[in-house]
């Protein structure tokens, strides 16, 4: 009997699959889950609904039926332009998050086909720094509009960021107008442009090309804004009303065209491109 069949028979196997990946606890309703049973089910908990962050990667995979690339940009690395430090380096920063994440930097711009349709997504990733937008964030989502453009395909970004790169200093602020003027060019070759909000989507990002999308989509519960509730219950002394900066809050106020549900975004995203794009 090979080690596998002895594996097999004691059921050993099982444990070990479930070692490789790990028990995470809802954050809502406290359940624990098995990770890979989290994954297979596009990270929702399967008892409360409540919706887990998702990678860069498994952006696209939730959005794309087929992928022709991940990365069309996978040569631009980002650099200390200011040697900053802190508590510790921005170059060792960067470099545990590259480690940890397996990006270069907080965003992939992928390219391939939903149902029929081509299209180019800048896909946010929270867990490199924070999801923080500096020159390497606005240089592959500039360069992903260019390339929209140039291929007359609609350009979708998910966002999914805490804001600026502060370590970047006043280079990460840059890449606010950056990204702006390069959706201004998309808008005026008369290109689709479908701005995907994710938890969270806070500072200069959402000061920038998260809200220029020609329609603008949130997940539910997303929280959204620019300071965080905290700093402005500081500033204006006032108690902030329930639910203030969460994307259900924001569609009510009219800052946002709809909310959709993870299992949907795909279809609600093909149909949008289908009306609009020719
Ligand atoms: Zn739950």
């Amino acid at each position: 009997m090979g080690i596998k069949d002895f594996l097999d028979k004691l059921n050993v196997k099982k444990k070990l699959n479930i070692e490789k990946g790990e028990w995470i606890k809802c954050d809502k309703c406290k359940t624990l889950l098995y990770s890979e049973d989290l994954k297979k089910n596009m990270k929702i908990c399967p008892n409360c609904g409540h919706t887990f962050r998702m990678s860069a990667k498994e952006r696209v995979d939730l959005l794309l039926d087929n992928v022709k690339t991940y990365d069309l940009f996978p040569d631009i690395k980002p650099v200390d332009p200011i040697n900053f430090k802190d508590t510790k380096k921005y170059k060792d920063r960067l470099k545990a998050a590259q480690a940890k994440t397996g990006l270069k930097d907080a965003i992939i711009v992928a390219n391939g086909f939903i149902k029929d349709r081509e299209v180019v997504i800048a896909s946010m990733d929270f867990s490199f720094m924070g999801g923080s937008m500096g020159s390497v964030v606005g240089a592959k989502f500039v360069r992903g509009v260019e390339y929209a453009i140039e291929k007359k395909i609609p350009f979708i970004s998910v966002a999914s960021s805490g804001g600026a790169r502060m370590q970047e200093g006043i280079l990460s602020l840059m890449q606010m107008a950056k990204t702006s003027i390069a959706i201004n060019r998309l808008n005026k070759a008369g290109g689709l442009y479908i701005s995907i909000l994710t938890d969270p989507t806070m500072g200069g990002v959402s000061a920038s090309f998260a809200f220029l999308g020609d329609v603008i989509i949130a997940e539910p519960e997303s929280l959204i804004g620019f300071a965080g509730p905290r700093v402005i219950e500081q500033t204006i002394r006032q108690k902030l009303p329930e639910g203030f900066q969460r994307a259900e809050f924001l569609l009510e106020k009219g800052q946002i065209d709809m909310v959709v549900p993870r299992p949907e975004l795909k279809d609600k995203v093909y149909n949008l491109v289908r009306l609009l794009h020719g």
